[in-house]
């Protein structure tokens, strides 16, 4: 029986041991699987004893162990370093290994001991499986020897069906393996050639399967102490079919990832070498892609809290677009703009407000004269502000003619509220994408004024002026006033939604401040929406402050010259006002004052460039030449002088031809070679001054010489003042322009004087009346004067009142029946339209029919009906300003209107005589 089992074993190991040989033999722990019959396994020895007993027992020729599983091996016995907690297993030794070996094992061959360089470290062990043994008992314990029992396997029935064909699919099973793993096939090979040609039994197939097998110890064990064939060689195919899942696992994954990463190499591949012919080309630096969107990241993370959350997400999402696109494509720039659009707006960032109410107050009236209502209404609305704690957007609407400073009042507004300032207008717009964007799909799409304004100004409350807005365009394509209505009322505006952003935006906390010529040319809605402030225009007064105190000082400031330097009168700056600038607002007057001054800066030009000649000519002795020559420059400097000392009206007087012909001679001076008597005679003239002024001072106070040297410098200064006044005033701004607004001093009969309101503000006008030719029945009448529609329907009525009221007063008198009338309303070139001037008409016939004018320095306005009662007109307040204007002294309203004229600031009403009339026939006991 050893015999056949020697014989049978034979194949793989040509000389088998016999067992009744060992009956003890030497126990080596296995840490990692049990070792099969039939296999080699390498071990790891690291007692140096043992080591040596198992040199001694190869050279005693009988190489022959028991290797044992460990139960529970959490280490390898033999590597573990002496630290902590591998010395367990590793440091096993006699009793207590005893105990952890499985009680089935190995009966191996040591087929080499390879111990290190100092041959008593550590040893490499080779053990090649025989057969099964198992443990009897324990003999020594160091090194470990037991005693055991040698095993065989159960008899089997080798032609059994079951047994051939568990042995069949355990085969089929291993040729399975073979195609997923090249390493099965080697070691499959290698089995099968150890065979040889020799009988492959079934037990001998269950080992070498369930060892080809990575299965977990406890099974492996399980295997190995199996001694029935039949059951070991199921336990093999269980483990087998369980490897091949395990392959077959392996290699999707194996695929998976080679994929993946053929993939991704592939296009990183690709990705560098399109980078490098960029690079070649020149047509990329580097990759401006990710540049982009970290430049975006960079912009937004500042104020990333602050903005709302709808809008992050749509930043997020366009980054992430970004980055796939690539940055030569048109797509990459429309989101690229997009971006930076969102991404520079001022989301949440408010500039701190200021509601102290006297602050602001000296802001408005650092910039501004008058103006107090206007002001009143803005400091209230910092009240509210304060108390409130937020200031919520509202719509202000500054109307009036033009220049009055409604433009220059907004910017006060945000300079007092400390709000950042943008302007801009909608006169004539008429495209709709100007206020809510343009879509971004389309070329060149931009986002519309108001996103541009919070773009610019950066903050979230800035102080908007929509200026114009009484001249709002129709649109073609949508109507830019529900545009504006959208952007403006409070309602809707916290969720604007522009067309190019895409995302709401919230305007409530914008201040805007709307302007206009004409309330009456506001689109209803729009109207309804504002609080309309009225800025009606100056008096002569009031300009005369603002020129003074502003428009002046401006001006000064604008062209550089010295407050000393000039000396505009207060009659000449009266005239300007008066015979220049008559109209409502002063920005005409602001264009004379500076067109004054820019003069006067040339004029100190030229005379500059003359005073180094004069030191010059000093040195070089040339006084004499001088002295004989003399001319009007020289005459002008002296006569100024002599005003200085003499008096106003002196000068005035005289000054008019000197200055003229200083002018003259300062614009002949780069032509001629200049007089040097010029400079001479004013260096002596002081000279003269200085000596005698030092000569009183020195024996009084003993000034100091920098006392004595700044008082002449005053001196100088006084002396090169260039002096404007009613005079010589035309040599700055030219001829007047209006000679005067009337041009009756002492009206003629049939001419009365009217009051009219346009655009530009009030004014006065006549209308006049004459007769064409008189006879029997020839009663008639002509209009002149470009009158509109209404104009001449209430010359008509103006006609029948005219007679009837006649006939009343004077029964007689048939002078209506008789005459043809011709009625004008000068000037002949401007179109005048509106009823107001019924009975200024009426008034002017009656005039002619009496033979009788009208009292001085009467104007009215008022539209009368055929029965004589008077209406309301319009533009009180301007008429009013107007006739102050025009000097007028009694004002004739209809009664209707007085509500307007109480509003009026108490200076404009000063001086005036203001009747309320009802009925025409008041006015007829005033006007004669
Ligand atoms: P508008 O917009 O009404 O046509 P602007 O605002 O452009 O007029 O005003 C024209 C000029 O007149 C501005 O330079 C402004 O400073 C000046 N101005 C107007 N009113 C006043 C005032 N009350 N005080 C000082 N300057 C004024």
């Amino acid at each position: 029986e050893g015999a056949e089992e020697s014989a049978q074993s034979g194949a793989i190991v040509p000389a088998g041991p016999r067992p009744e040989n060992f009956p003890k033999v030497l126990a080596l722990p296995l840490t990692r699987r049990p070792l099969f019959p039939g296999f080699y396994a390498p071990i790891h020895i690291k007692d140096p004893k043992l080591a040596d007993s198992l040199v001694e027992l190869r050279a005693r020729g009988t190489p022959y162990v028991g290797a044992f599983l460990l139960k529970d091996a959490k280490e390898s016995v033999v590597t573990g370093e002496k630290s902590g907690e591998e010395v367990k297993d590793s440091d096993l030794k006699g009793e207590a290994l005893y105990k952890r070996l499985h009680e089935y094992g190995t009966f191996a061959q040591v087929l080499n001991v390879i111990r290190s360089v100092n041959s008593d470290g550590p040893a490499q062990v080779f053990l090649m499986g025989h057969r099964r043994l198992r443990l009897t008992g324990m003999l020594s314990d160091d090194p470990l020897t037991v005693s055991v029992e040698h095993l065989k396997d159960k008899s089997y029935d080798e032609t059994s069906d079951v047994i051939k064909a568990t042995f069949m699919e355990v085969v089929a099973s291993l040729r399975d393996l073979m195609r997923y793993n090249p390493l099965y096939k080697e070691t499959i090979q290698v089995f099968v050639q150890n065979m040889g040609n020799s009988h492959i039994n079934a037990a001998r197939l269950a080992d070498f399967g369930s060892a080809l097998t990575t299965a977990d110890e406890p099974l492996l064990q399980e295997v190995l102490e199996q001694l029935d064939v039949e059951k070991r060689l199921n336990l093999a195919l269980v483990l087998l079919k369980k490897e091949l899942e395990l392959a077959k696992l392996q290699a999707t994954i194996a695929k998976n990832v080679e994929e993946k990463i053929s993939g991704d190499q592939r296009r990183f591949f690709l990705m560098e070498q399109l980078k490098a012919i960029k690079k070649e080309l020149g047509i990329e630096a580097d990759d401006k892609t990710a540049l982009t969107g970290k430049f975006f990241k960079e912009r937004l993370e500042p104020h990333r809290k602050q903005c709302p959350e709808h809008v992050l997400q749509v930043i997020d999402e366009e980054l992430s677009k970004l980055q796939g696109l690539e940055s030569s494509s048109s797509e990459f720039n429309v989101t690229r703009n997009y971006l930076d659009w969102l991404t520079a707006l001022p989301w949440g960032q408010y500039s701190k407000e200021n509601f102290d109410v006297r602050q602001a107050q000296t802001v408005l009236d650092e910039d501004h004269y008058g103006l107090s209502d206007v002001k009143e209404r803005i400091l209230e609305f910092i009240a509210v502000g304060k108390l409130k704690g937020t200031a919520v957007g509202k719509i202000i609407c500054l109307s009036g003619p033009p220049g009055v400073g409604k433009t220059s009042i907004g910017k006060s507004i945000a300079k007092a509220l400390n709000r950042k300032f943008f302007r801009f207008s909608v006169g004539g717009l008429s495209d709709v994408a100007e206020i809510k964007g343009h879509r971004r799909t389309y070329v060149g799409a931009m986002p519309g004024k108001m996103v541009q304004c919070l773009k610019s100004t950066g903050t979230a409350n800035p102080l908007v002026l929509i200026d114009e807005i009484d001249k709002l365009g129709r649109g073609h394509a949508g109507d830019p006033a529900s545009a504006l209505l959208e952007l403006l009322d409070p309602e809707q505006n916290a969720n604007f939604l522009d067309h190019y952003l895409d995302v709401p935006i919230d305007l409530s906390k914008v201040l805007f401040v709307c302007t206009a010529n004409l309330v009456e040319n506001i689109p209803a809605p729009l109207l309804d929406r504002m609080e309309v402030i009225r800025l009606v225009g100056y008096i002569t007064d009031e300009k005369m402050h603002i020129a003074r105190d502003y428009l002046e000082r401006q001006a000064r400031e604008n062209c550089g010259i010295k407050k000393e330097q000039v000396e505009l009168s207060d009659s000449a700056m009266h005239s300007l006002i008066e015979t220049y600038c008559r109209e409502a607002g002063v920005r005409n007057l602001q264009k004379h004052i500076d067109k004054i001054y820019r003069k006067i800066a040339l004029k100190l030009v030229r005379r500059e460039l003359d005073t180094p000649k004069e030191e010059e000519m000093k040195q070089n002795n040339l006084v004499t030449v001088a002295e004989t020559k003399s001319n009007a420059e020289d005459m002008a400097i002296k006569l100024t002088d002599s005003a200085v000392q003499e008096g106003e009206t002196l000068e005035a007087e005289t000054m008019l031809p000197s200055e003229k012909e200083k002018v003259d001679i300062a614009q002949k001076l780069p032509l001629e070679k200049p007089p040097c008597s010029e400079p001479e005679e004013k260096l002596t003239g002081v000279k003269a001054s200085t000596t005698s002024e030092t000569d009183n001072k020195v024996p009084d106070e003993s000034a100091s010489s920098e006392t004595k040297e700044k008082e002449e410098a005053e001196k100088k200064v006084a002396e090169e003042q260039i002096k404007i006044n009613d005079t010589n005033l035309h040599e700055f701004v030219g001829s007047p322009v209006f000679v005067s607004d009337r041009f009756y001093d002492k009206t003629p009969i049939g001419v009365v004087m009217g009051l009219a309101w346009t655009a530009m503000g009030g004014s006065t006008l006549y209308v006049e009346t004459s007769v064409i030719e008189e006879g029997e029945g020839k009663g008639g009448l002509q209009l002149t004067g470009q009158l509109g529609d209404v104009m001449k329907e209430s010359a008509s009525i103006a006609h029948t009142f005219a007679r009837k009221y006649l006939r009343e007063i004077d029964p007689q008198n048939q002078f209506f029946t008789n005459s043809k009338l011709h009625l004008h309303v000068p000037a002949g070139a401007t179109p005048k339209d509106g009823p107001s001037a019924g009975c200024t008409m009426i008034t002017s016939m009656l005039s002619l029919a009496l033979s009788k004018p009208v009292n001085d320095d009467v104007a009215m306005t008022g539209e009368v009906t055929l029965t004589g009662r008077v209406l309301a007109i319009g533009g009180v307040k301007e008429k009013t300003v107007a006739s102050r204007r025009s000097a007028v002294k009694t004002i004739i309203f209809p009664k209707a209107n007085k509500r307007d004229y109480d509003e009026l600031l108490p200076h404009v009403k000063e001086g005036l005589d203001v009747h309320f009339v009802d009925k025409y026939e008041e006015i007829f006991q005033i006007a004669f």
